[in-house]
């Protein structure tokens, strides 16, 4: 039987975990040490360990303690990796556990988080997806089944004490520019609610205070939120410190490209079946900076999509000079518009679009002075007929079966 290398307890608190750690810190210790060609399970909370409920109400999502996160399992060391290597890990299998088979979705207050369309969706709002095998459906978002792609939204090494260095200086220094900014432009190293796994003694002080939030991706991967890292990938990881340190957490059933809805993909606890091995000064050797993977020879197969287009010229009007965040923007706007007319409420179809396996494509960045994004929607998530046609759209799903909201909105 397969090694269950760390186990967690879904009824008490990830603070009570001492495998589990919410900050990027070399001080760290590994909670284990493995050799290279060892395979072995590890178990993991959903990113906010445990703080958001299966139940028809938004107000966890928006009373969220967004400091507290993400919950990560490790760090793990691997025998004989030094600074300068490759981690070569093989994601062999992941899933849901047993007894915990659903996960959720949600888009951020914009005054607790925020996110991509936080100025069209400022209310927290949030859907429940139940696990059935490979496929979901929402009791919040009729109409739609897919199969899911599950893969861990964060992963990564630790970081050396120089590069952590480097984040918090340049991380700080976007910060300053709007101090004030709702949502925040960065979120900074913040001990309070810090959980540095087994670090005790008299350094836990100074390791909280500079250890880094795992909110942004970095060199080391961290939260890349890739949707394709998923089952049968591989993927070469940069080791900053000796032993490695291996992290993850933040496992998602399934969530299209970008995680718009930042609450995120369908985010749920679950377990990662591993395999690591290494190749020796492989970052010199490859000129690799930050990590590179092989996709997985097995994905849901959805072969047609309504393609949607966006150009970086933004809701008010305003012209932006080759700008993809605008132009990605407008593409999944103009899906949710499209989405609306077959009866969805706009929350239902961001929802949608932020869960179902889309695709997001960088389409074109030189015809001046507009980048074109596409928002690749699958048709054959839908249990209707989507497409356009001179029949005009039938509604099919009834607007009044929301997301649920927060009562006081
Ligand atoms: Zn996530």
């Amino acid at each position: 039987m397969t090694r269950k290398l760390i186990q967690i307890d879904l009824s008490k608190s990830p603070y009570d975990h001492d495998t589990i750690h919410n900050r990027w810190h070399p001080d760290i210790p590994m909670v284990a040490m493995v050799d290279p060609g060892d395979d072995f399970i590890v178990e993991c909370f959903d990113w906010t360990g445990g703080q958001i409920a299966n139940n028809d109400c938004a107000d966890d999502v928006r009373d969220v303690d967004l400091s507290q996160v993400h919950f990560l399992s490790g760090p793990i060391g691997v025998n004989g990796a030094e600074p300068g290597d490759l981690l070569v890990v093989d994601f062999l299998d992941l899933g849901a556990l047993p007894d915990s088979l659903w996960g959720f979705n949600g888009f951020f207050s914009k005054q607790n988080g925020g996110g991509f369309l936080t100025d069209h969706f400022p209310e927290a709002q949030k859907s429940i997806w139940d696990l059935e095998g490979m496929f979901t459906k929402s009791r919040h978002i009729p109409g739609v089944r897919f199969a899911g792609l599950v893969h861990p939204g964060l992963i990564g090494c630790l970081p050396s004490a120089e590069l952590l260095q480097e984040w918090n200086v340049r991380e700080k220094a976007l910060f300053d520019t709007d101090p004030a900014r709702v949502p925040a432009l960065a979120t900074l190293p913040y001990a309070e609610t810090a959980h540095m796994g087994r670090l005790a003694g008299s350094g836990v002080t100074k390791a909280a205070s500079e250890g880094a939030r795992t909110v942004p991706p970095r060199e080391h991967g961290g939260n890349c939120d890739i949707k394709d890292l998923s089952r049968g990938s591989r993927c070469f990881f940069p080791v900053y410190v000796k032993g490695g340190g291996l992290s993850m957490g933040d496992i998602h059933f399934s969530q299209g490209d970008g995680e718009i809805t930042f609450c995120g993909a369908i985010e749920m606890a679950g377990w990662i079946h591993l395999k690591v091995s290494l190749i020796k000064g492989g970052m010199a050797k490859y000129g690799i900076k930050n990590p590179i993977f092989k996709p997985s020879p097995i994905t849901p197969n959805y072969k047609d999509y309504l393609i949607f287009e966006g150009i970086s010229v933004d809701e008010k009007g305003k012209q932006h000079y080759l700008d993809v965040h605008i132009a990605y923007r407008q593409a999944c706007l103009n899906a949710i518009e499209y989405l609306k007319k077959f009866g969805y409420s706009g929350a239902q179809a961001y929802g949608i679009i932020g869960t179902a396996p889309c695709q997001g494509h960088i389409s074109g960045v030189v015809d001046i002075p507009n980048a074109c994004a596409t928002l690749w929607l699958p048709t054959e998530v839908f249990e209707f007929d989507i497409h356009p046609s001179v029949d005009g759209p039938i509604r099919h799903v009834k607007g009044d079966v929301d997301v649920p909201l927060s009562p006081d909105r």
